[in-house]
């Protein structure tokens, strides 16, 4: 790439649209080069909870306005004709499978907002930029847990590097390992979904990952009090159906500030930190990742995060205290297993990072390839 192209992304959020631009080169932007040597540029030193650059604006009611403002906003900001590749991040799933990562795709229809619903996501985008001029860039698409994942191994990553000195053999016999490292996301918030990010690859199949809709189990004698749901979308009860925030207000009659504000003594709290664990519990059997992250507004309580770990522990151990895997370190550092998310603008720096690799990959790209082995590691 040379010193005029530029990377975009846009983080499409039910309340909000986040969106940010980066240079590849210039260190004045927020990513630079997407190389981790250059980490100690990348922190927003006025605002360390938001990566430098990421803006913001409250979403529209259609998702056609939403597109049009973001591209709107980005040309405000930028030379829109010298972008090369720009990534979303939404709700989905995709309607063509993988390539949402690849080539953009049209979000299925019965997704989970009215307005998402069959819309032809890497299109309107792909119009927009039209509009002023680009028809070369490159849209690609991702979920928004997918976005998530991605940046907040970004900073997984930067912070396992920190304090080690540059350029040694040992330095990057390390960076080579942490290449290894796989995270896992899980997202509670008006959806409940999941990604997972591993040895630089997306674990998915021919559609994004749906932990949201795996089979939610009530607790033992409390079924009526703290009830499982059925989200509409398929036959059995599910995560979604019971812990996203508008199953948790219609069944639990909590809404995100309730949830926020309960004792960490709180019965409730306990029991959503229960069907919480489930879903890391899926995330272990499935994936055995290196670490798992909660995000969302469903885990803003200051306490839910060790009632989660505690769950976890319950529900992978026997009476007898036996363990899955005995061998299998990460799940019992609890404190390093399960953790929240670092930052929410962490998903538009995860588009950023998937510009990068689409960028260098050009528009007929390798399928799902991780963008850290194209950066020199
Ligand atoms: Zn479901």
């Amino acid at each position: 790439m040379t010193d005029s192209q530029f990377l975009a992304g846009i983080f499409f959020a039910d309340d909000d649209v986040i969106w940010a631009t980066a240079s590849v080169t210039d260190r004045e932007f927020a990513y630079p080069g997407m190389v981790f040597r250059s980490n100690p540029d990348f922190i927003n030193k006025s605002d360390p909870q938001k990566p430098p650059h990421a803006q913001r604006f409250p979403s529209n009611p259609n998702a056609t306005d939403d597109v049009a403002e973001a591209v709107a906003r980005l040309a405000e900001s930028a030379d829109i004709s010298k972008i090369e590749a720009v990534t979303t991040a939404s709700i989905g799933p995709f309607q063509d499978g993988i390539s949402g990562l690849v080539a953009g795709g049209s979000i299925i229809s019965g997704a989970r907002l009215q307005k998402w619903s069959g819309f032809d996501l890497a299109g309107a985008v792909e119009s927009e930029f039209a509009k002023y001029g680009n028809d070369h860039v490159i849209v690609r698409c991702l979920t928004d847990a997918e976005a998530m994942v991605l940046g907040e191994h970004y900073h997984f990553r930067q912070f396992r590097l920190r304090g080690h000195t540059h350029g040694s053999k040992a330095y990057r016999e390390k960076e080579y390992k942490l290449g290894q490292d796989t995270v896992a996301y899980i997202l509670l918030d008006s959806g409940v979904g999941g990604a997972v990010f591993q040895r630089n690859y997306f674990k998915r199949g021919e559609a994004s990952l749906e932990i949201g809709h795996t089979v939610a189990y009530p607790p033992p004698g409390l079924e009526d009090k703290y009830p499982v749901a059925n989200c509409g979308a398929h036959y059995l009860p599910c995560l979604e159906g019971t812990i996203s925030l508008p199953a948790l207000k219609e069944f639990w009659h909590l809404t995100a500030e309730d949830i926020r504000s309960l004792g960490s003594d709180s019965e409730t709290l306990r029991w959503l930190s229960f069907y919480i664990a489930q879903a890391v519990h899926h995330m272990t059997l499935f994936f055995t990742p290196t670490v798992v992250l909660l995000g969302g507004r469903v885990v803003s309580n200051p306490h839910i995060l060790e009632h989660t770990r505690t769950m976890y522990e319950d529900l992978m151990k026997n009476e007898r205290g036996n363990q899955l895997y005995p061998d299998y370190k990460a799940q019992y550092d609890r404190e390093e297993y399960i953790k929240l998310w670092s930052r929410p603008d962490a998903g538009v720096l995860g588009c950023l990072c998937w510009s990068f690799r689409s960028a260098r990959h050009g528009k007929d790209g390798r399928k799902n390839v991780g963008y850290l082995a194209e950066v020199g590691w």
